[in-house]
């Protein structure tokens, strides 16, 4: 059976970056990605305007972009899901859900973040029925309408501006009087007639019958309470790390992160982790790309290391 030298779960920026790092150092690589398409959060992403070189990019188009320059350079990728990661051995034995098991030197996880929910009444009743998390994805059920936006990250901004292009109205809803999100992004939404926000205000409850009708929202200040009627929901709160493999033996933080340096080391020899996943100050493409190469050096000091059994 074929040992890889790395196998690299999930086909986002970090994912990719990797693959194409691992190809020109001439190792053995497969990327395992469980959705049909690679690209991770980026696809669902309208547009991104801060990775270098490349402004105004389409989330979809970036990821096609990776996906490209990985397999022009011979990276296999193959769609699966993983359902355990066996590294007793040194060589470590990757099981998939259709039982096929994979066998790999080491393993880089990338497999992500993924969107966090709110936690309110009515929000796993109403989810594909007004209550969405992907504005790019779900945006062109709303034209004309009238919907609102919690969060106050980049997200959320994003997902105002986007909204507001179809939209007839936006309500971008905080719960303090101040985004976390990119100034360049504040400054259009404030400069948006279609955007109006709500600052000091959290969502408690979402309201309708085969449909989202209405939200109940809170003033945190006075703990006032109202409705506003509103077509559809984005809920942009923030993400939470994506997968539980080996969640018992990886150090982590207490929000679920795995622990690591910019050198993508884990607490387990062979195992990497980069991207979205790992603890950082900050998530985006860049650094996820940057996270790839990384832990590609660092799949390379291990292998020069590493002892393996003659048969
Ligand atoms: P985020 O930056 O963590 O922001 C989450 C927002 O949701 C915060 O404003 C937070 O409020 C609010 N929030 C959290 N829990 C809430 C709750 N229960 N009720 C109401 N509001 C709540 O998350 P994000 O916007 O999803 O972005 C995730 C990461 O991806 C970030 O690191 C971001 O920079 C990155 N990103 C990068 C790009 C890019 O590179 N172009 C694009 C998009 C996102 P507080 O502010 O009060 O905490």
């Amino acid at each position: 059976m074929k040992i890889y030298d790395l196998i690299i779960i999930g086909a986002g920026p970090a994912g990719m970056s990797a693959a194409i790092y691992a190809k020109r150092a001439m190792l053995e690589v497969l990327v395992l990605e469980k959705e049909a398409m690679s690209g991770g959060q980026i696809v669902q992403t309208y547009e991104v305007d801060n990775y270098p070189g490349l402004p105004k990019m389409n989330g979809m188009d970036l990821g096609d972009q990776f996906f490209n320059h990985a397999s022009d350079l011979g990276a296999e990728v193959k769609t699966g899901e993983v359902l355990e990661i066996k590294h007793d051995q040194p060589v470590k034995e990757i099981v998939l859900k259709d039982g096929e098991v994979l066998k790999t030197k080491t393993v880089m996880l990338a497999t992500g973040a993924t969107h966090r929910k709110l936690g309110v009444p009515g929000e796993e009743e109403l989810i594909g029925l007004g209550v969405s998390y992907c504005a790019t994805c779900d945006g062109a059920f709303f034209r004309n309408k009238t919907v609102a936006v919690v969060g106050g990250g980049d997200v959320a901004l994003e997902d105002a501006l986007f909204l507001s292009r179809m939209c007839e109205k936006v309500y971008l809803i905080h719960r303090r009087d101040e985004f976390r999100g990119a100034k360049i992004l504040q400054d259009q939404v404030a400069k948006n007639d279609k955007i109006q926000v709500i600052w000091n205000t959290v969502v408690t409850k979402i309201d309708g019958n085969e449909r989202v009708e209405s939200i109940s929202i809170k003033d945190v200040h006075n703990d006032v309470d109202k409705s506003l009627d509103v077509d559809g929901l984005f809920i942009a709160v923030g993400t939470a790390p994506q997968s539980t493999l080996l969640k018992d033996e990886l150090k982590m933080d207490e929000r679920g992160y795995i622990v690591a340096g910019e050198d993508g080391v884990t607490n387990i020899p062979g195992i990497f982790v980069g991207g979205d996943q790992r603890t950082k100050n900050l998530r985006q493409v860049v650094t996820a790309a940057a996270d790839g190469a990384n832990c590609v050096v660092s799949v390379e000091n291990y292998l020069q290391k590493l002892e393996l059994p003659d048969n």
